[in-house]
């Protein structure tokens, strides 16, 4: 039975909920096999709600490629099973996701791949560590939780001259703030689960590339195989709510920014707040260079430390409960969350210490909403 829409097709692109496709004979079969006409087999392999959702982000994303996977650590496996190699060396920056750390601390060893961790703020300290040859050299834009900003097109620089590929988490920054290809990066993978899906309804991945090395047609068939291979395929209804997140994401990025910007400014003045983090604020460490490669906004994530530690997180949570705690980041509306307890949990004191991860420190994911609104919610969590 074929679909009969008549003449029209609708606005809204339908959702291909079908695991696999049709052929009218053996010869169709091997005309789609050999790619003499175009089709889809099998859903692990692609369909067409991936299709489109990849294909209008590597046009944002301004690569050769895109492809969907799973989730934000579906793209992230598939980056470095695709360029991985027993005996193989990664350069890994010392803020990174704690799954992403996780993965490369607990996972990798075990097929006879090793990590070394830098300083990636330090320029001078990732050309020490390329001296040994790496494979990868993996960095975030913009780190959680505190919002440290990499100087993107630097590190290419330094990765390229050793012939390293140079891999970037962009999930905070996002292809509307900080375009890392642009920048050389040869991989930019993003957790489409936070803003860039943006209403907290899926888990999906991106992982695109560009560049000599990266953005061939051998590399993107590498790529494909070990998402199919290895499962990491991402299912149509959320690519479907992917793509229906799109139009509207350049717009929540700026709006998100703007608000972030201005909590960070009035937060400062509230009592019993101690510090304000946020790449926009004149003492974060990174401003000039955030002012540099962040021209169209510093992002929508913001932390701040409130003085009375633990507790005073707890009074903050009980009293704003229009700020929902939850530990994720990205939603349509602000939400809060706190390292120490969550994404930071298994990190030992001293490594909470160097990176300043202390009891009284809540994390914002700024949302869209008015920010008069946001302030007044803000405003009861703080009452003392
Ligand atoms: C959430 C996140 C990931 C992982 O993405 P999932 O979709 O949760 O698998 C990777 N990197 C960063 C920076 C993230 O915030």
């Amino acid at each position: 039975m074929r679909d009969d829409l008549g003449s029209t097709q609708p606005l809204v692109p339908p959702i291909y909920q079908s695991s696999v496709y049709t052929f009218r004979d053996l010869d169709h079969v091997d005309h789609v096999y050999e790619q003499q006409e175009t089709g889809y087999i099998y859903a692990r392999d692609g369909h067409p709600n991936a299709t489109r959702l990849a294909e209008q982000l590597a046009a944002v994303e301004q690569a050769e490629w895109a492809m969907i996977c799973a989730t934000g650590m579906g793209a992230i496996s598939a980056a470095l099973l695709a360029t991985l190699q027993q005996g193989d060396r990664i350069l890994a920056s010392t803020r990174l996701y704690g799954r992403t750390s996780q993965l490369l601390v607990q996972e990798l060893p075990r097929f006879g791949v090793q990590t070394s961790w830098v300083d990636v703020c330090d320029l001078a300290q990732v050309e020490a560590a390329l001296q040994q040859p790496a494979r990868l050299l993996f960095v975030e834009t913009i780190s959680n939780p505190l919002l440290r900003v990499v100087d993107v097109e630097a590190l290419a620089r330094l990765a390229h001259q050793h012939d390293c590929l140079f891999v970037v988490d962009n999930t905070f920054a996002t292809p509307v703030l900080l375009r890392p290809h642009a920048l050389s990066a040869d991989l930019v993978v993003e957790s489409l689960t936070k803003i860039i899906g943006g209403h907290g309804d899926i888990t999906l991945g991106m992982i695109s590339g560009a560049g000599l090395k990266a953005g061939t047609s051998e590399f993107h068939t590498q790529v494909a195989q070990v998402i199919s291979m290895w499962g990491l395929t991402a299912n149509p209804f959320d690519c479907w709510l992917g793509e229906r997140g799109l139009p509207t994401l350049s717009l929540r990025v700026r709006q998100a920014s703007q608000n972030a910007l201005q909590l960070s400014h009035w937060l400062a003045t509230q009592p019993g707040v101690s510090a304000v983090i946020y790449p926009g604020c004149a003492q974060h460490p990174d401003h000039d260079l955030a002012r540099r490669v962040l021209p169209d906004g510093y992002g929508h994530m913001l932390c701040f430390a409130l003085e009375g530690g633990r507790e005073a997180v707890n009074r903050f949570m009980r009293q704003a409960p229009g700020i929902p705690f939850s530990p994720s980041l990205g939603y349509t509306r602000t939400t809060c969350s706190h390292p120490g307890t969550t994404s930071h949990r298994h990190a030992s004191p001293a490594e909470k210490r160097r990176q300043g991860i202390h009891e009284g420190l809540i994390r914002l994911s700024v949302g869209v909403e008015d920010l008069a609104e946001i302030q007044k919610e803000m405003a009861r969590g703080l009452r003392q």
